[in-house]
């Protein structure tokens, strides 16, 4: 499946264009809510979206988005069973894992998604049609993805969404937010905690 279709005004060529976004309410509230306790301490959300595909997605304060700056950054990386290492040492990451950067800006209430860099171990040079392809996946799993509930996404370290604090129960694992951070927000809009399911591991940094 490709989020990109040819039908878009995308040119499906350069895989570093700006893409249209829809915007993403879940995000945006999970922004709101840490906007709320702080300005200026942005934690990293670590999610693995698939057994070879995760992002670290980092949104960015109002003052910088005001002066035009992005929302969110992201780096996401494409490899069997990534971990949350892959994304702060280059040395442990295998051969073969590829890495992309880039930002979800907000432009008069719309958003558009950038790639901006796209890599790997011991590069020959870019492979268009591997870039592409990466880019598509990382657009689909954010457009797309919900945390928690009956999604699968996990985090690749267990830390909560709102505060970055370290989560210590399996609750608060599988909710991505610790007790103090989900007492503050009753009304979480999107994160539950499954009825039913087995809770997936969570790989410790
Ligand atoms: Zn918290």
């Amino acid at each position: 499946m490709s989020a990109l279709a040819p039908t878009t005004p995308y040119d499906y060529d350069r895989w570093s264009k700006v893409v249209p976004m829809d915007r993403i309410p879940f995000l945006v509230e999970l922004r709101n809510m840490i906007l709320e306790q702080s300005n200026t301490r942005m934690p990293k959300w670590r999610v693995k979206y698939t057994p070879d595909l995760a992002a670290v997605i980092q949104p960015r304060p109002e003052y910088a988005v005001m002066r035009g700056k992005p929302v969110f950054l992201w780096i996401a990386a494409q490899g069997e069973h990534p971990v949350r290492e892959w994304f702060e040492k280059p040395a442990f990451r295998p051969a073969g894992v590829v890495m992309m950067s880039g930002a979800i800006r907000l432009r008069d209430a719309a958003w558009s998604f950038r790639p901006r860099r796209f890599w790997r171990r011991k590069s020959t040079g870019l492979d268009r049609e591997a870039a592409l392809a990466f880019r598509d996946r990382v657009f689909v799993a954010f457009q797309t993805t919900h945390l928690g509930g009956e999604s699968s996404t996990t985090l690749l370290s267990a830390h909560c969404l709102i505060c970055g604090r370290h989560l210590t129960d399996p609750i608060s694992e599988v909710r991505m937010i610790g007790p103090e951070c989900a007492g503050r927000h009753p009304a979480l809009p999107v994160i539950k905690v499954p009825i039913t399911g087995p809770v997936e591991e969570v790989t410790h940094g």
